[in-house]
């Protein structure tokens, strides 16, 4: 079993009196800041002037500066803008103003595993990747408790790059939960591989499949979506809470059967060879470049696709069904 750090392998005096400068008020950016604030940590923000999230950071309490003056501050440099402009806000914003030592920290591995930022020598570089979104990071710390963390460390110029992401975790009350170690190569290619062969990839796909088939052969679209996307929940809280072994218990035979005979049929040795190919994909850096290239040229392909994807019939029968949900609505507001 993979090490896992927990409150008593905390070094505190790494990040004590330390300032420590978030770039981004988004998803992760926000729960970072407020959870690191309140654990006792000097968090100043920088943010694009005038940028959508300026004004939510006011509400907040927080008095944000430019990128450039944020960085000047700093010790520690939390990077949390989207991966995509990362590289062009490091060239412009943060290699220029970063002090000698201060460290840099990613929540994502995507831009140091594939070389599009080069951090100088003597900085530390680290990543804590909280293991769920921004919101969920920020409840669970109210709470008093934590979402699980991975760390890894890239670059250790000080000796102590390890004990820097550990107390950053447990700044966010990840050691509540656990902190794993990890490597920037593991985290960034694992993360792209699950999102693109599982969760977001898979399974929209798998979905829309099942769907089709139905509609294809004559049944209704409603029943359709309610048997291959809404009880997708819950079987999926099932797995979540309780592995396979829970689910089993909770269907009945002839699903159990039908699930053990049908599915290696459906998800058999082909798919699991598209999937290597996939996974080789990431390692090699194609995939990467593929996608810093679409960004380069505008995002034109990846938008077009987009509009074939949301434009699918499984979208606008899912929301005149979900309009009567009446459940929903809270529930989306809490989980964002
Ligand atoms: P986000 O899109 O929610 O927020 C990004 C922030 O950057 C916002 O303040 C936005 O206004 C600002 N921003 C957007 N475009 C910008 C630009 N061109 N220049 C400068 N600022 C810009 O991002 P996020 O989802 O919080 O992701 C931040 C990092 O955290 C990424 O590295 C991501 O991979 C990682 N991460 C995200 C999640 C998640 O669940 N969202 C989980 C783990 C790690
Ligand atoms: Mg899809």
């Amino acid at each position: 079993m993979t090490q896992v750090f927990q409150k008593s392998d905390v070094n505190d005096s790494v990040l004590a009196g330390k300032t420590i400068a978030v770039l981004g008020y988004g998803s992760q950016g926000r729960a970072h800041a407020l959870n690191l604030k309140e654990s006792g940590h000097n968090v100043v923000l920088g943010l694009r002037e005038g940028g959508p999230t300026a004004k939510q950071a006011a509400e907040d309490g927080f008095t944000p500066f430019s990128f450039g003056e944020a960085v000047a501050q700093a010790d520690l440099v939390a990077i949390l803008t989207p991966d995509m402009v990362q590289a062009e806000l490091y060239e412009n914003y943060i290699a220029p103003n970063l002090k000698p030592g201060a460290a840099l920290l990613f929540a994502h591995g995507f831009n140091i595993h594939f070389k599009l930022i080069q951090a100088p020598k003597g900085t530390d570089v680290v990543l804590v990747a909280p293991k769920g979104p921004g919101g969920l990071v920020r409840r669970q710390y109210q709470e008093g408790r934590g979402v699980p963390s991975l760390v890894a460390v890239h670059q250790d110029a000080s000796g102590f790059a390890l004990d820097k992401a550990i107390a950053y975790a447990h700044g966010l009350g990840a050691t509540h939960a656990g902190v794993l170690e990890t490597t920037f190569a593991e985290e960034t290619e694992t993360d792209l591989f699950g999102e693109q062969a599982v969760l977001c990839g898979g399974v929209t796909e798998l979905v829309k499949a099942g769907y089709d088939t139905l509609v294809e052969a004559g049944y209704q679209p409603e029943i359709a979506y309610f048997e291959c996307l809404h009880e997708l929940k819950l079987i999926v809280d099932l797995i979540y809470e309780g592995g396979f072994a829970k689910m089993h218990q909770f269907v009945s035979d002839t699903a159990k059967y039908g699930d053990l005979t049908r599915g290696p049929r459906v998800v058999d040795q082909h798919v699991k060879k598209t999937m290597r190919t996939i996974l080789t994909e990431i390692q090699n850096g194609s995939f990467a470049q593929e996608w810093a290239k679409e960004n380069q040229r505008g995002l034109q392909h990846y938008k077009a696709l987009q509009r074939e994807d949301l434009g699918h019939p499984i979208e606008s029968v899912g929301r005149q069904l979900r309009a009567r949900m009446s459940w929903l609505k809270p529930k989306i507001e809490a989980a964002s």
